[in-house]
């Protein structure tokens, strides 16, 4: 699949998928053994630490910027499917990269400067190579794509997982009073069967755009996020179960009935 990418027009491109893809499979390794150190898992001897609100914004911020950048670069403005799925990154990134970390509770914790460099980085491939696909690489996504089967079920699962991962948000900042930084046991939405579904919720949201927009960095994306969140979620889980003696049995970690 690799050598089918545009080596010899677009190598930049090609390199960050690669790069995208090597990190996620890295990283999903990597986590399933050492714990990402930042909320409740954060600890000593990750290095210097950047306050936890702006380093959502400086790792966060790359990637609605850079998308749009590129898409615009590239004349994506001038088809609508390409602009609506646009909106759908837009709509996603503008609240997880400003409107989530300034309503984060408990959030004056530090995270290391590591992670937010990681993730800058990351934001910076992973934002550029999908606003370009959209615009430049995308000869399929003309008008006959608002009727394909797979771009009006890729936005019904981007808008279910969009709604599972902004309900769990919701729920756990309720959890916390302003100036709280404890942790409790969270309930309703869709804890009633998992421990980590704003999680799930990211990973269905972006398997959503994948389908929808069926390009390579669409799926890129869905694979790095699935590789990057369920190590996090089955740590979240075990955390849960030991802190926690009237924790839920029945919960799982990520997927319903199953992990
Ligand atoms: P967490 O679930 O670890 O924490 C989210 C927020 O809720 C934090 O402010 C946390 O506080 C607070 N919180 C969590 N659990 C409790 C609890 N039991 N009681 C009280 N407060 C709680 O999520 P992340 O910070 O890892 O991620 C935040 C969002 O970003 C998620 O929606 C996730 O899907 C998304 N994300 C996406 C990634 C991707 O690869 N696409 C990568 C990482 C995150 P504290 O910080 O003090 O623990």
């Amino acid at each position: 699949m690799l050598s089918g990418l545009p080596w010899d027009q677009w190598p930049l491109y090609a390199s960050a998928i690669v790069f995208i893809l090597g990190f996620g499979t890295i990283a999903f390794f990597f986590l399933l053994a050492i714990s990402a150190p930042y909320g409740r898992h954060a600890r000593d001897g990750w290095g210097p630490g950047i306050p936890a609100k702006p380093g959502w914004i400086v790792m966060e911020a790359p990637s609605p910027i850079c998308f749009a950048l590129l898409f615009f670069m590239y004349g994506g403005y001038t088809r609508a499917v390409p602009l609506i799925l646009l909106g759908l990154w837009q709509l996603h990134y503008v609240y997880r990269a400003f409107i989530f970390p300034l309503r984060m509770r408990g959030g004056d914790k530090s995270k290391p400067l590591l992670t937010v460099a990681l993730a800058f980085l990351f934001n910076i491939a992973n934002g550029a190579t999908n606003g370009f696909a959209l615009a430049k690489l995308a000869p399929h996504l003309d008008n006959t794509w608002l009727s394909e089967p797979r771009f009006i079920a890729g936005l019904f699962v981007f808008f279910v997982g969009y709604f599972i991962n902004h309900q769990s948000d919701a729920i756990l900042r309720d959890l916390r009073k302003p100036g709280e930084t404890g942790y409790k046991i969270p309930y309703g939405g869709a804890y009633r069967w998992v421990s980590a579904p704003n999680y799930l919720g990211e990973i269905i949201e972006w398997i959503g755009f994948a389908i929808a927009a069926w390009t390579l960095p669409g799926w890129a994306f869905a694979y790095f996020t699935a590789c990057n969140l369920i190590p996090r979620a089955l740590d979240h889980h075990r955390w849960y179960r030991d802190k926690f003696d009237d924790y839920p049995e029945s919960r799982r970690a990520v997927i319903p009935h199953i992990l």
